[in-house]
């Protein structure tokens, strides 16, 4: 490929894409393949000679748009959001056109610079203390992992080694490789299993707290778990808080594991993946309580703030317990700067190498920076708040038909609901609403009940898509919940039309095989 047939390929792709977003309403959310449908029809090898970009569009619509769940359909209400926007494509597209690796300062300056100007942005936009952000004066930082997941096993790696050190300051003739293993994370048994995996990946026993009824993890049963294992001759080393559970969004008080945490010196770290992203409003700010606490906090930019996967933003309020933990090195890695890791060091430019897993970096910021620049710390608000809102009218429709419940309260964008009946017909629900493929959700357990999440997930979604998904759902529960001859019947005249959006013509419905031609 030359660069004029680059320059015809991507202009060709910009607009595949733009058409998609303008007429994602015509499609169904869920793919009708099935598993295997891709694999088996796939050549066994690469290609041996290049193929035409026409071509290669070409395969792209006919072999792997039809296997595409889509994610920023109005009808996504699964997991939680993936962040897009126009501003992300376009950070995206410029990051991997450039290509750079940022490991060291000298191995592409601006990847390591944006990426701390964009932190103290976002930092500052969340509220976060200002001990956390790279432009206070003490070691505190912020930097982009590529994964919450990540976020999670770099702390308790960072934890350990922490844990490590304060040991043999006491005892210098500690067995160290003894002591670790008797170390021990604490999360609640809400937290999403990437917390779980972290103890899996480090090595650490990892104890799953009951939470409460409301789905929190309490400072006393944290205590509780501590006096325990302190019994048993083992040390608490690494706890992780939730700000938003998967399940339910439940917010553990940091006001209370705080405290907890501090006597005995263990490692607080805070994943706020989704709803962390809700403290650039003001008005939510109030899930940070207990914020001083708090060693690690981070949140996922690709959930809630049109950036896409992967950036997950990590503060750290002294960076170099990273370093301490991560640091090693090579002549080939000599840096221009080298004093930058040296505790007390008046470097404002951190070797972010040592603050994460890989050596390799991409140039994630540049997605921040784009999406920051184009959408403004206000569209960035009003996105988030126009979430929330639209979760509240959901909220009201299934509240005013008396065959469902809503709980718990609903928190930010998701909204959990079942059926007043035994569990059975919730399942039942979903699990035609998911073969129909109109609409996606996903289920959790909130005190012993099945309920099916509703998240508000696309950027694109308005008060009439809400109802276009209420209307789905309402009108497959009056199915399951009459008998079979009705049913039958209802099936025959439901040959209306099934989205909301009529207005779109059916002659500009995305078509990329015609458009790559
Ligand atoms: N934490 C919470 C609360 C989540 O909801 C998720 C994913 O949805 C994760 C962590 C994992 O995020 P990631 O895929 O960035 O590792």
């Amino acid at each position: 490929m030359d660069s004029q047939q680059f320059r015809d390929c991507a202009i060709t792709v910009i607009d595949m894409l733009a058409d998609y977003y303008d007429n994602i309403r015509d499609r169904k959310v869920l793919p009708s393949v099935e598993p295997g449908y891709l694999i088996k029809t796939a050549p066994e090898n690469a290609p041996e000679q290049p193929e035409k970009w026409e071509h290669v569009l070409k395969e792209f619509c006919e072999i792997v748009m039809p296997g595409v769940t889509h994610w920023h359909s109005p009808q996504f209400h699964a997991y939680f959001p993936h962040g897009s926007s126009f501003g992300n494509i376009i950070g995206s597209l410029l990051s991997e056109g450039i290509a750079v690796m940022g490991f060291t300062w000298i191995a592409s300056p601006a990847c390591t610079e944006l990426e701390v100007v964009t932190m103290n942005w976002l930092g500052k936009l969340l509220g976060l203390p200002e001990e956390f952000l790279n432009c206070s004066p003490g070691p505190g930082g912020g930097i982009i992992q590529g994964s919450a997941s990540e976020a999670a096993l770099v702390g308790l790696l960072a934890a350990k080694d922490k844990m490590v050190r304060k040991l043999l300051r006491r005892d210098p003739d500690i067995d160290t490789e003894l002591i670790k293993t008797k170390f021990v994370a604490y999360a609640s048994d809400q937290c999403n299993s990437c917390v779980e995996k972290a103890g899996v990946l480090g090595s650490m026993k990892m104890r799953l707290l009951q939470s409460d009824s409301n789905c929190k993890l309490r400072g006393e049963t944290l205590r509780k778990a501590f006096e325990e294992d302190k019994a048993k001759g083992l040390i608490p080393c690494y706890v992780i808080a939730n700000l938003g559970t998967t399940g339910t969004c439940a917010f553990d008080p940091l006001y209370e594991l705080g405290p907890v945490c501090k006597e005995e010196s263990v490692w607080l770290h805070v994943d706020a993946a989704y709803a962390g992203a809700a403290c650039i409003c003001p008005e939510y700010r109030y899930i940070m309580e207990g914020i001083e606490y708090v060693d690690s906090f981070d949140v996922n930019v690709h959930k809630w703030l049109l950036v896409s996967f992967d950036c997950s933003a990590m503060w750290v309020r002294d960076s170099f317990d990273l370093i301490n933990a991560f640091d090693v090195q090579r002549i080939y890695l000599d840096d221009v700067k080298s004093d930058a890791n040296v505790p007390g060091s008046e470097e404002i430019v951190p070797d972010y190498r040592h603050w994460q897993m890989p050596l390799g970096r991409r140039f994630r910021s540049l997605k921040l920076w784009t999406v920051l620049k184009i959408h403004g710390a206000e569209g960035l608000r009003s996105h988030i708040r126009n979430h929330i809102t639209l979760a509240k009218h959901f909220v009201t429709l299934v509240r005013a038909d008396e065959r469902f419940v809503v709980e718990p309260e609903p928190v930010m964008g998701l909204v959990c609901f079942r059926l007043k009946n035994d569990d059975s017909s919730t399942k039942q629900l979903l699990k035609n609403l998911t073969a129909k493929k109109e609409i996606f959700m996903v289920a959790c357990m909130y005190r012993g009940r099945y309920v099916i999440r509703f998240v508000i997930c696309s950027r694109l979604t308005t008060k009439e898509d809400v109802e276009v998904s209420w209307n789905i759902i309402a009108k497959e529960t009056s199915l399951i919940s009459r008998p079979t001859q009705e049913k039958k019947a209802i099936k025959a005249a439901s040959k209306e039309p099934l989205y909301y959006h009529k207005n779109i013509p059916m002659e500009t419905v995305n078509n990329f095989y015609e458009r790559s031609k």
